[in-house]
């Protein structure tokens, strides 16, 4: 067959996860494992017998549908770990925008809840709250996994930078009842520098979304490989 044919695809359930809004979130799955998702099927994928044997799997595929992404694409994108000024072309990158819009992360099962249809709880997905998921399948290390594979323009993870903590947000963070899970993954999504490519201004005030709070983080003058959380705050619309 020549001509493009079209192929729908159904929603089979719905992410909720630590990340309300894109910003901030970490480029791949695993890069930031505190991060707690659940995913949420739809009758009739909501029946527990389609789930059976999923349990004895620790690590899931998911395939989903870049919702937030616009429908256009180009042949060729820029890569944000090529620091936004190179072109590479998009069946050569991760990048979400591109034809069809499907995305695949490889997530940690943490749990399956089988008490009212069917939840999947996952750690260190890289997807924003509401991110349909049209596929599910285990992942299978021994055909899967390619340590000794090239990796073209991002050979290995991204380096972390230092976080520290102000006084405020140290205050804040001792107030709540996730406060350990929260401080790990504050720092492992900050550690990323969510900041643009472009951020000479380093009195500048940022903020990412994470669960119900907006931290507040800033580059410091003084040391380029170190960020400073100066707030956590209830997140106000
Ligand atoms: N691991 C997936 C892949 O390779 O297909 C996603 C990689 S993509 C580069 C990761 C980025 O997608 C995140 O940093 C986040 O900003 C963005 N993102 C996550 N969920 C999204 C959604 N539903 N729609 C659009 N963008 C999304």
């Amino acid at each position: 067959m020549h001509n493009a044919a079209t192929h729908s695809l159904t929603t089979l359930g719905v992410i909720t996860s630590d990340y309300p809004d894109k910003f901030g979130i970490p480029r791949q799955p695993g890069l930031a494992p505190a991060a707690r998702a659940s995913l949420e099927l739809f009758p009739p994928y909501n029946d527990p017998l389609a789930v059976r044997g999923l349990e004895a799997f620790s690590h899931l595929w998911l395939s989903f549908v870049f919702h937030q992404s616009p429908q256009r694409w180009t042949p060729l994108v820029r890569p944000p770990r090529l620091g936004g000024n190179q072109k590479v072309g998009v069946f050569a990158s991760r990048s979400t925008h591109r034809p069809n819009r499907l995305g695949l992360s490889l997530v940690e099962l943490a749990g399956i809840e089988l008490d009212a249809g069917v939840r999947l709880h996952l750690t260190g997905c890289d997807l924003v709250s509401g991110t349909p998921v049209v596929d599910i399948k285990p992942y299978l290390p021994w055909a899967e996994s390619q340590p000794q594979a090239r990796a073209g323009f991002a050979p290995e993870a991204p380096a972390l930078k230092r976080v520290v903590f102000g006084v405020a947000a140290r205050e804040a963070l001792s107030l709540r009842t996730d406060s350990a899970s929260l401080h790990a993954l504050i720092e492992q999504v900050i550690g990323q520098d969510p900041r643009p490519a472009y951020h000479a201004d380093t009195a500048r005030i940022y903020g990412v979304r994470l669960r119900d709070v907006d931290v507040k983080f800033r580059g410091l003058e003084a040391d380029a490989t170190t960020l400073e959380v100066v707030a956590i705050e209830p997140y106000r619309p």
